[in-house]
Formats: structure tokens, sequence, C-alpha cells
């Protein structure tokens, strides 16, 4: 990614930041062993080969089936397991709040290989043409969307790719910029690890790290964000065998960068991170235990609060709280 400091357009100190945190010299990149991929592998079959056993004993599946686990999965039951359980049973729907990252993240691909000045409304009409075009549950929804859904999700995806573009640099074809990049890890033949990456930047140069991984998020900082991309760039790691350089949250709505570069070290703790989540979900679809809860911000708008005494208590410690 030596090319970040070419561009040929007069970059606002946002743009410039984005340089700055993304960018290295060869000088700067970390080099990883050759024999890390296979040592992450066999730690995370390690990690999971004990709950192979468990996997047929799911309430919600049939013998046999696998295991999907992504970001979302390892987040929600490292939070509160009870919360977990009641957003399982419900029916995934797509909605606008859904849909408007996927459209966002195509129209910012469609503005990578725009001939012309990317105007940003134009790339979201023309992404949601194309998503509409498929054969998937989004492109169903799309299709019948109600005129004012179809507003809003036109509204929100817009303002993403405006403040994508008036902050990242123009990106050149030259730094490899991939969207929505798919990243699937099967791991004894029943456990399928699965995500994507909103942005990938650069590439390794034998085993010299050179990519960087970007969740573009709005609203604010959650420590979940950090998990998340560690739980790429462990899938990253496995399959390439060089990990991306850097990981980096960008929050559109401040303009800023939460980076943290990648270790052996948050590789392996990522790997427990992986079983830990992993053995929380079967023991809890399986009924081996009861969930547990957390309290926290999230009970305001969790469905299982009407029946839940502890998240009930906390907000109204929290009311208590507010009044001083
Ligand atoms: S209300 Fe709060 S404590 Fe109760 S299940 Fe929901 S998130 Fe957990």
């Amino acid at each position: 990614m030596s090319s970040w400091s070419e561009n040929d357009v007069a970059l606002n100190p946002a743009q410039e930041d984005v340089l700055a945190v993304l960018g290295a010299s060869k000088d700067e990149r970390p080099r990883f062993e050759k024999v890390l991929r296979h040592e992450l592998r066999r730690a995370l079959d390690d990690a999971l080969e004990p709950f192979v056993g468990l996997l047929d004993a799911r309430a919600d599946t049939k013998p046999g089936d696998n295991m999907f686990i992504n970001k979302h999965a390892l987040g929600r039951v490292m939070g509160c397991e009870r919360r977990f359980l009641a957003e399982e049973a419900e029916e995934f729907a797509w909605s606008v709040p859904l849909a408007r990252g996927t459209i966002a993240h195509k129209a910012i691909e469609l503005s990578i290989h725009w001939r012309r000045e990317p105007e940003p409304l134009v790339l979201v009409d023309e992404s949601i043409s194309r998503l509409s075009e498929g054969i998937d549950g989004l492109a169903d929804w799309l299709q019948q969307a109600t005129e004012v859904e179809r507003a809003e999700l036109r509204a929100e995806a817009n303002d993403r790719v405006v403040k994508f573009l008036e902050c990242f640099p123009p990106l050149k074809p030259g730094w490899r910029p991939a969207t929505e990049s798919r990243l699937r890890l099967e791991i004894h033949d029943r456990f399928i690890l699965s995500g994507k990456v909103d942005l990938a930047l650069g590439q390794a140069a034998g085993e010299l790290a050179g990519k960087v991984l970007i969740d573009l998020k709005t609203g604010g900082f959650s420590p979940q964000h950090l998990d998340d991309l560690r739980f790429y760039a462990l899938m990253e790691a496995i399959r390439l065998g060089t990990p991306p350089r850097r990981l980096a949250t960008y929050y559109l709505d401040q303009g800023r960068f939460l980076p943290e570069d990648v270790t052996e070290d948050l590789l392996f703790s990522t790997v427990a991170r992986v079983g830990d989540g992993v053995e929380r979900i079967l023991m809890l679809t399986s009924g081996q235990r009861d969930a547990t809860t957390a309290p926290g911000p999230a009970c305001r708008w969790c469905t299982a609060l009407p029946d839940c005494e502890d998240g009930q208590r906390h907000l109204s410690e929290d009311e208590d709280d507010d009044s001083w």
C-alpha cells in the first residue's frame, strides 16, 4: 500500500488521517512465520473438538447439521445469554436497518470502478437495482418493500456513502480494494466460521503482512467491534497464511478510526474466544445449562425484557440514578 501517498487529488484532513492510519512502509509491516497458519488451525481444531458430540444434541437442528458461527452469534452469546436465546428464537426478516449496510457497501464498491465523478445517490440507486435482481432473501425483500421502506433505505444508505466518500481518499485499484469480502473456514467438517469484511485494502507480500481489514460503523464504540475484526483476522490468517497487518473500525458519523495491529497473541486469544463462544451456544441451545443474564444498556431494546426481572431491575436502578 505504498501508493497511498500517490493520490493526485487534494485531500481533506479526515482523508489524510485515513492515509496516516492505514498506510505503512515495508519496514513498518510485521512478518509472520509460515508455520503460524498451521498452529492456528490446530489450536482451533483442538478448541472445537470437544463440542462435536454436542452438535447433534441441539434442540433447533437435525442430526448431522453443520453449525454456522459468525461474529453476530459470538458477540451476542458473549454478552447476555438470555437475550441471545430470545433473539435466536425470532425468525430472521430483512428490514431497513439490516439492508442499509449491504446497499451502502455495494454502492462503495461501484464507486471504486465508476468512470465519472461518483454521485452517492446514483450509486445507491444502482446498488438497490442490482441487488433487487438477485435470488436471495434481500432481493425478495427489496422487490416487495413499500415506498416508505424504499425511501428510508435510500436515505440511510446514501448517508453512509456520502460520509465514506467524504472521509476516505479515492480508492485506487492498485490498493486492491474489496468490499463485502467473504471469508469461510470449516473445522471438523461440522463448524462453519463465516463472515463478510466491509472493506479490505492492500495485500501480503510473502510472509510480510500488508492487508488492512476495515469495518464501517455508524453510531458509537462498542468493545464488540474489536472482537468482530479479530474474528475476521483469524479466518484470514488461516486462509492465507499471512495474517492482515492491521484491523480498523471506522466510525463514519465521527470520522474516526479505532485501529489495532494484528499479533500472534491477538490471533490465539481469538481462537480461545471462538472456543468459549461455541461452547456457550451449544450448552444453551442443547439445554445443558440455563442462560445467565448480563444486564446493561441493551436491556432497553431487549425482546426478553417483559419477562426478565434482572433487566427490569437494572433499568429501574438506572432511572433512579438518572434522577440524581
Ligand atoms: S432484559 Fe437485559 S438482562 Fe434481561 S435478557 Fe434482556 S439484555 Fe439480558
